[in-house]
């Protein structure tokens, strides 16, 4: 059985005083055994977060890591840096990284082989932009970015990775990928893995989706066949929508 994901990205949203206040909130929910919550606070906040959740269910993950593992790198963090404070989960190639600090393909190669060899897990994002999708180029697109950031991967790897398909069109818009599109694609992701390693590594390969995800159309998204749950970015920043998001795995 594949494991059930419930990721929060907070972007860079939430100082330590407003994480500290979700964190108060969060502490008082029950969190459901079947599926597993993760929040990615900012990395000023990792610590605290970390400490403040040591008895609790919930993960405290990065949303980024550079891919040295140290040096003159003004500015950024390293995987042994996010192991220090607790972190062993980084999210890789988010489409806000993508297009706004340029990491392409071969870079975000390089920073999964680097987490992995210090043991961090992955969670590794993928999605088209609405051009891709009006001109029918998606599935080529999603093919590329799997097959150069993360097919050079050995079969045991994949246990350390988890993949977000997000449509960059439905990020922060409102607008949703239908629950049949949002299926069409994680299967076809599916089948892509499979035919590059085995049936039996694709099959045990989470597949996330993100985009909009609400507590009103979580439910139907995260019932579909491929999708084993969600990376969600607004509706993770209120205790309130997140646990609803949670609690709607079936
Ligand atoms: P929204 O849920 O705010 O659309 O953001 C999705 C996202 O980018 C999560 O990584």
């Amino acid at each position: 059985m594949r494991k059930k994901i419930a990721a929060g990205n907070w972007k860079m949203n939430y100082d330590l005083a407003e994480t500290e206040m979700f964190l108060v909130d969060l502490k008082k929910q029950v969190i459901p055994e079947n599926v597993e919550v993760m929040i990615a606070p900012a990395h000023t906040n990792l610590h605290h977060a970390f400490t403040s959740l040591r008895d609790h269910p919930v993960t405290v993950i990065a949303q980024n890591m550079n891919q040295n593992e140290s040096g003159a790198f003004t500015g950024e963090v390293s995987a042994k840096m996010l192991a220090s404070v607790g972190v062993n989960t980084v999210i890789i190639g988010h489409s806000e990284r993508r297009a706004y600090f340029n990491e392409d393909n071969a870079v975000l190669a390089e920073k999964v082989n680097t987490a992995l060899e210090n043991n961090m897990k992955v969670i590794f994002c993928i999605g088209e932009e609405l051009e891709d999708r009006k001109n029918e180029s998606h599935f080529e697109l999603i093919e590329t970015q799997i097959t150069e950031g993360l097919f050079h991967i050995s079969n045991e790897a994949w246990k350390q990775v988890v993949i977000a398909y997000e449509p960059v069109w439905a990020i922060g818009t409102g607008e949703t990928a239908s629950p049949q599109q949002a299926q069409e694609m994680h299967e076809f992701i599916r089948n892509t893995i499979a035919d590059a390693y085995t049936k039996e590594v694709a099959d045990g390969v989470s597949i996330l989706y993100g985009g909009s995800v609400k507590p009103e159309n979580a439910k139907e998204i995260f019932g579909q066949k491929d999708v084993d749950g969600g990376l969600v970015g607004g509706a993770s920043m209120k205790v309130d929508s997140f646990m609803k998001i949670i609690n709607s795995f079936s």
